[in-house]
């Protein structure tokens, strides 16, 4: 297998899609206004307006380990706690940033049913101390698509977001993957954030065919107080920021974010279906974004990684994680599956 072909181990093997990819070049002409103050960030903050359908404070970050940290820091003091799964990229993959730039909130992980928080395990975690003793929690964070593949739908985000208005919680979201929900669920970005109730969404580019980049959305606006200085000291102000916000309008101006989301989340869907009726094979979680989360045997896994794929393991003995991108190709699936196949035989 050639050492670029196609892999499954994360949305973020692919490369730069053609809209990307465009808009940069075009961005790339002439001089512009450093730091944010050039025309391309002013176009791609108006076009998530538009795509949200509100007036929303627009920030762009490097990445969405920046992203996230930097949100959830000015959603809280350093004394506070925020509510997040268990499995939470937050929490397992971002090296301990969100407790770093918040100068010490404590997180808080609590169960989840396939990977989603749930009203009372918010409430059983956030009502389980009251002393002065306990780090006081002040949000919850919910990441949509989940980190196991599936998908809040927008009345259990409501549900979510009520049990926040009644404890005196800030609801944000962990959006890496907001596109596959979107697609999979064919509701507005409106419909899954603020008019569910979500304060902030750190929305994701780089999973869904940019380069780097993640926008920071803030629907409630008192939030985002100095929120650029924030960005600033964490070393994530571009100096030429029109590099992080040209791809942006590319991929939103002809919807092109949500057709490649809905392609990966296609390719997901296929590839659950051509391994569906192997025998030792099942799925560990319900395929609904971009994801497919199948339990295998061991020395399948083995013999899989041998004949050169690559995907993660980190879901326990047996659990390997297949994610499928904007660029996926229908046949490199077919492979995939042929291999599942013929390894689970061996
Ligand atoms: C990929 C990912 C991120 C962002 O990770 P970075 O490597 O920091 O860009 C955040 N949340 C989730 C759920 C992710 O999968």
């Amino acid at each position: 297998m050639p050492d670029n072909a196609q892999q499954f181990a994360s949305d973020n093997y692919s490369g730069i899609c053609p809209e990307a990819w465009q808009a940069m070049a075009e961005a790339n002409q002439g001089h512009q206004r450093a730091y944010g103050d050039d025309e391309w960030t002013a176009r791609a903050a108006d076009h998530f307006r538009r795509l949200f359908e509100t007036d929303c404070d627009v920030f762009f970050a490097f990445n969405g380990t920046a992203a996230n940290s930097l949100a959830l820091a000015s959603l809280c003091q350093s004394y506070h706690s925020v509510i997040c799964s268990e499995t939470a990229h937050v929490e397992t993959d971002e090296c301990g940033a969100p407790e770093f730039f918040s100068n010490g909130s404590k997180l808080l992980t609590t169960r989840t049913e396939q990977g989603k928080l749930t009203p009372a395990s918010i409430r059983e975690i956030a009502l389980k101390r009251k002393d002065i003793h306990f780090p006081k929690p002040r949000v919850v964070t919910l990441t949509q698509a989940t980190e196991v593949g599936t998908v809040y739908r927008p009345e259990e985000i409501q549900a979510i977001s009520q049990t926040c208005d009644e404890l005196g919680l800030n609801l944000h979201m962990d959006g890496a993957r907001f596109s596959n929900a979107c697609a999979f669920l064919g509701c507005t970005p409106a419909e899954l954030t603020w008019k569910a109730g979500v304060d902030v969404l750190c929305f994701g580019g780089t999973k869904n065919g940019m380069a780097v980049g993640e926008a920071i959305l803030f629907f409630n606006r008192d939030l985002a107080e100095d929120f650029d200085y924030r960005c600033k000291q964490a070393g994530q102000l571009a100096s030429k920021m029109r590099y992080l916000s040209a791809p942006w309008v590319g991929i939103l101006q002809d919807d092109a974010w949500l057709r490649y989301a809905n392609h990966a989340n296609h390719c997901a869907q296929l590839l659950a279906k051509l391994v569906e009726d192997v025998p030792g094979v099942s799925l560990m979680f319900p395929v609904e974004a971009n994801g497919v989360f199948l339990q295998m045997s061991e020395p399948a896994i083995a013999a899989l990684t041998a004949r050169g794929w690559r995907f993660y393991t980190f879901i326990g003995a047996g659990g390997a994680r297949f994610m499928c991108s904007w660029d996926t190709e229908e046949a490199r699936v077919r492979q995939l599956a042929a291999d599942i196949r013929e390894v689970m035989a061996a």
